[in-house]
């Protein structure tokens, strides 16, 4: 009877349940590009963990790598040793990211001078955070305003390749969606040559953002920044921050598995596999991976996206070479 019954439900979903394709086979489609974003590391043990990240992803040749800088300039100089010694010591192409907060223009204009002089040629230009403990976020008296003005400011002081962040989701300080896509198009109208997304789990939440953009008159690339979930309970955390949501059925993913990071890494893997494979079969041939300055997830999601190590001396599409043929010192 109740083989009966499980057969009746069976034979209900495959009749009128909805047909899901095969996702195309990696090989039948182009690998994408990709970028890699990392923190400045804190202690020297974070330090070798960063550089072995860095030696393990860096055959992967991605489009660029990328050094966030921390909250209100906290690690000025660890992100700018830090891109230094990928400049110099490795056949990536890096990109420094820069705040508005707490600065004055003249002191962010310092900072990006200094980047060119030392033959850096992206800035990933960010209004940047309220400081912890201020609730809302105000803008230096003598400071740039926000991301918009900064990219203005760089485009005057030389031609950076400039990255800017989007929200698929809209940013937490958003007025509204219209209004968070028109600050969006202000800064790509600024001089911004692609946009970066905010990490987010819906794949059709960033489908839908893009034909958003695409109607807003928008033709830069969207990259879609991914996050490889390992330790659940922070990105829930910094989620609820930073305005990305986190699914039911991700929550019901992870459940059950605090004590168990074996299980988790492998369902962080099939979880972030899923979700590039669903955007690349979507035709989205970019992608950010923030990697938190641990390579193998990343290295595996970009494996099953079809991107293979390069020959040692085989430059990606954009490096070594080319952001040092405009004049770098
Ligand atoms: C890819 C990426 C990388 C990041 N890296 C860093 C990092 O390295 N360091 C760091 O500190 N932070 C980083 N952040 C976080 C970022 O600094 C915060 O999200 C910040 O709150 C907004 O920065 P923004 O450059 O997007 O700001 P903006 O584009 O200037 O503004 C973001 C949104 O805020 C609203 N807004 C801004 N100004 C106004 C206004 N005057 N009136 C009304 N609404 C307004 C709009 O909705 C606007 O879309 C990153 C974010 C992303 C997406």
């Amino acid at each position: 009877m109740s083989t009966m019954a499980s057969l009746g439900s069976t034979l209900e979903r495959w009749l009128t349940g909805p047909r899901v394709a095969m996702l195309p086979s990696p090989s039948s489609l182009p690998p994408p590009q990709l970028s890699f974003e990392f923190f400045p590391p804190r202690t020297a043990k974070l330090e070798a963990d960063l550089w072995a990240c860095i030696r393990r992803l860096e055959p992967l040749a991605p489009r660029f790598v990328s050094v966030t800088y921390g909250a209100g300039g906290s690690t000025r100089a660890r992100t700018h040793e830090t891109v230094a010694r990928l400049r110099h010591e490795t056949s990536l192409t890096p990109a420094a990211h820069l705040t508005c907060v707490g600065a004055t223009r003249e002191e962010v204009d310092a900072v990006a001078r200094a980047y060119w002089q030392a033959g850096v040629r992206h800035i990933v230009a960010l209004r940047g955070d309220p400081p912890a403990g201020a609730a809302t976020y105000e803008p230096h008296p003598g400071g740039y305003a926000q991301a918009e003005d900064m990219v203005r400011g760089l485009r005057r002081i030389a031609a950076f390749d400039i990255s800017v962040g989007a929200y698929p989701e809209g940013h937490p300080a958003a007025l509204s969606p219209a209004a968070d896509l028109d600050f969006l198009r202000r800064k790509i109208d600024a001089g911004a040559s692609r946009a970066i997304t905010q990490y987010f789990f819906d794949t059709d939440v960033y489908l839908r953002f893009l034909d958003r953009c695409h109607a807003a008159g928008i033709s830069v690339p969207i990259v879609p920044g991914i996050m490889p979930v390992t330790n659940f309970a922070s990105v829930k955390r910094f989620s609820a921050l930073c305005g990305a949501s986190v699914p039911a059925w991700l929550e019901r993913l992870f459940d059950g598995l605090d004590e168990d990071a074996e299980t988790r890494r492998l369902v962080a893997a099939t979880v972030a596999a899923e979700q590039v494979r669903t955007l690349q079969a979507n035709g989205v041939d970019e992608f950010h991976f923030y990697t938190l300055n641990r390579p193998d997830l990343t290295y595996a999601i970009a494996h099953i996206l079809g991107v293979r190590p390069q020959a040692a001396g085989t430059p990606g599409p954009e490096g070594p070479g080319a952001d040092r043929q405009a004049g770098a010192p």
